[in-house]
């Protein structure tokens, strides 16, 4: 369905594997500064169509482009450095390093730098600097500041999910993929979860993210887009979607 003012339109992106057909969407636009659900059963392709639109994952065919830009092609940093951005769970790795590390990590430009810094280290200096000022309010902002020295490792559930939400952020991006943010999260947390989703968006911030709870789905989803077995069986308001019968048993049909 065709939006007011997408920020982000995709045609006809596919994705196989082996004799599978994981992602086969014919059209999907996102309306700029809305929190959109992205909803199905398990293996309907909701995670595979997030690596593709971030460039984590290629795709077999498809175009698709975030503020007018054409995305084909490009890896994920650079998908990033366009200002759309998914959120990983924390590797095992990761929960080795602190919780400030792995803000840090997440900065721009983490990789090429440090050879460019050996050059430039005055300004390298002045990027860290920039880089653990940006940490240190992000932290604070998900209050996890009294935990930057900490090990990701010990964080609970919900602070993991905290943390993995606040690393997408050092990137400033304009759009952030959310996969299943709730998960794992106890109820006390999810209250809080969902606050910071609608705060992201109410600054602006277009939100995608993918969450099986009906309830969190309708209490804050602008919109909301069904895929089933790979494609976009039906989008609409909450109202719309609930009342959809066709949904309801797709959804159900897990
Ligand atoms: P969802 O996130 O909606 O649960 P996924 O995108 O994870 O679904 O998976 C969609 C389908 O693609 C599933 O059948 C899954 O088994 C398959 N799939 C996903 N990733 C791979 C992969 N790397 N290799 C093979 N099959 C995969
Ligand atoms: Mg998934």
């Amino acid at each position: 369905v065709a939006k007011p003012d997408p920020i982000l339109k995709a045609s006809g992106v596919r994705r196989s594997f082996g004799g599978l057909t994981a992602v086969d969407v014919g059209h999907l636009e996102v309306q700029r500064g809305t929190i959109t659900a992205l909803i199905g059963p398990n293996g309907a392709g909701k995670s595979t169509l997030f690596n593709l639109l971030t460039g984590f994952d290629r795709v077999d065919a498809g175009e698709w482009s975030f503020e007018g830009r054409r995305l084909n092609g490009l890896g994920g940093h650079r998908v990033a450095r366009q200002g759309m951005v998914r959120t990983f769970q924390l590797t095992k790795a990761l929960t080795r390093l602190t919780v400030l590390d792995n803000m840090l990590l997440a900065a721009p430009g983490q990789v090429g730098e440090h050879f460019l810094g050996a050059l430039l280290r005055p300004r390298w200096r002045h990027q860290e600097e920039a880089n653990r000022e940006r940490a240190m309010e992000l932290l604070a902002r998900f209050k996890l500041d009294a935990k930057k020295d900490d090990l990701a490792g010990s964080l609970s559930g919900g602070q993991r999910k905290l943390l993995e939400m606040a690393r997408s952020l050092m990137v400033n991006p304009s759009m952030v993929m959310l996969d299943e943010p709730m998960a794992g999260v106890n109820p006390a947390l999810v209250q809080s979860l969902l606050g910071h989703i609608t705060s992201l968006r109410d600054e602006g911030m277009t939100v995608l993210f993918v969450e099986h709870d009906m309830d969190v789905i309708m209490g804050i989803s602008d919109w909301i887009v069904v895929l089933a077995q790979g494609s976009v069986i039906a989008e609409g308001r909450p109202e719309d979607i609930r009342s959809n019968q066709e949904v309801v048993d797709a959804y159900l049909g897990a």
